[in-house]
């Protein structure tokens, strides 16, 4: 009897949600803060030579020699200029980290002593390179996480995966890394972590379980005509006609078909069609983008557009259209069971006020594909700015804030990286083994 009480004593002290002993949390926030230093180096070093898509050459040899110096064994060039760093520690759960290498081709205008004023060339022309989506937060945080973790290695068991992607912007190197092997040629992980900067108050998280970035699907059709003399229509099929009916009656699909509660945008981005006034072109270029959360509304978009475009072709008698829809990638899908016990550990090193869920975003993400191959995995986010400046901006006349991808886009380093290597580290150390 004694046992069983004792043993019923000890079961009632276990907390009902599995949280970091305190000194650990506290150990993770010390270290954090004792190395930063070095992550402000590193920061404004990549923040200053940015690369595109593909290009991150010097990126991910910064990466890869900083990982080695902490213990980690880096591959290079895992899905063209990927890297893929493996620290083993006993036997335990594998768990992935990914961070992005890729900027954007842009021009950076904040005028930040470390402002990127490199360029490069980017669909054959000559282009600014800027890191104005935070990717260059999100490598600092990466570095930040790792070098905690193993800092703290006698307080887990487990194997860390920590990746360096390149091409988010493009969506196409999460694909790249799985092509060239990520989960066949090192471990499969058992669960999946990555972050992104956005451009609310610093020192804050969110996250959210189920869809947390939108399915993206690109439009690019050919409405196909009969050129002729502007004078003389009734010689001549006329594709301009044919896509303007398209672009106002592809709206319909959103307004009239698809479940106004559930999340669905189709935008007509680009028309391509015609020289000069009087004459009717032989065919009209249309492009745009079908955003969506659910499989079932991507599903009924795709084949509204794709029934618009060809109605629209067949009312005015014209040949069927070339219709692609081009797949862009899926929405990242996070666990419940990895957020409800990820959202224990945030809530409780960062404060209820400042770790909350919050609505997806209509933005897309390729770490969806490594969710698509069956890792529980969580994607969340990490404010950037001074909260009283977000404060303000969301007053009526406040100036408003730069999102990123604006050429003004400029998170504060200190606090913005500590938050998310924070973060990233107790989101590891909570699901690895003790
Ligand atoms: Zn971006
Ligand atoms: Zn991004």
């Amino acid at each position: 009897m004694k046992k069983l009480a004792a043993a019923v004593l000890a079961l009632a002290a276990v907390p009902a949600l599995a949280q970091l002993p305190a000194p650990l949390k506290n150990d993770v926030t010390t270290r954090v803060d004792g190395m930063y230093p070095w992550l402000d180096t590193v920061y404004k070093d990549l923040h200053a030579h940015p690369e595109i898509a593909f290009q991150e050459v010097r990126t991910a040899g910064k990466l890869a020699a900083e990982m080695r110096k902490l213990g980690f064994e880096v591959t290079e060039k895992v899905g063209k200029t990927g890297i893929v760093a493996v620290y083993k520690n006993g036997a335990g759960p594998t768990v992935l980290v990914r961070t992005e290498l890729d900027a954007l081709p842009m021009e950076e205008k904040t005028g930040l002593p470390y402002a990127s004023r490199a360029k490069t060339v980017s669909d054959g022309r000559e282009s600014f390179v800027a890191h104005s989506c935070g990717h260059d937060i999100h490598m600092a945080s990466w570095l930040g996480a790792a070098r905690a973790l193993v800092e703290l290695k006698s307080q887990w068991k487990g194997t860390l995966v920590f990746i360096g992607q390149p091409a988010e912007e493009t969506l196409s190197g999460a694909k790249a890394m799985l092509d060239d092997g990520l989960f066949k040629r090192f471990p499969k992980p058992d669960y999946a972590f990555a972050l992104h900067s956005s451009p609310v108050a610093y020192g804050t998280v969110g996250y959210n379980a189920g869809a947390i970035t939108s399915n993206s699907d690109a439009i690019d059709i050919v409405f196909k005509g009969r050129g002729g003399h502007g004078s003389a229509p009734d010689k001549s099929v006329d594709p301009i006609a044919i896509a303007a009916r398209f672009v106002v009656d592809v709206q319909t699909v959103v307004s009239r078909e698809k479940d106004p509660k559930e999340f669905g945008v189709v935008t007509i981005g680009a028309i391509q069609g015609g020289t000069v006034g009087n004459i009717i072109p032989d065919s009209v270029q249309v492009r745009g983008t079908i955003r969506s959360y659910s499989p079932a509304v991507r599903a009924k978009l795709l084949d509204g557009v794709r029934r618009v475009a060809l109605a629209s072709a067949a009312m005015a008698g014209a040949p069927a259209p070339e219709v692609q829809l081009i797949s862009g990638g899926a929405a990242v899908v996070n666990s419940e069971a990895l957020v409800a016990k990820t959202e224990a550990v945030l809530k409780d090193a960062f404060g209820d006020a400042n770790a909350q869920r919050v609505s997806p975003i209509t933005a897309s993400e390729d770490f969806s594909a490594y969710v698509g191959q069956g890792v529980p995995s969580m994607f969340f986010f990490t404010g950037v700015y001074d909260p009283k400046m977000v404060e303000e901006a969301s007053r009526e006349g406040g100036k408003p804030i730069a999102f990123n991808h604006s050429p003004f886009y400029a998170p504060v380093p200190e606090p913005s990286i500590k938050t998310a290597a924070r973060a990233m580290s107790m989101a590891v150390l909570n699901v690895m083994g003790r």
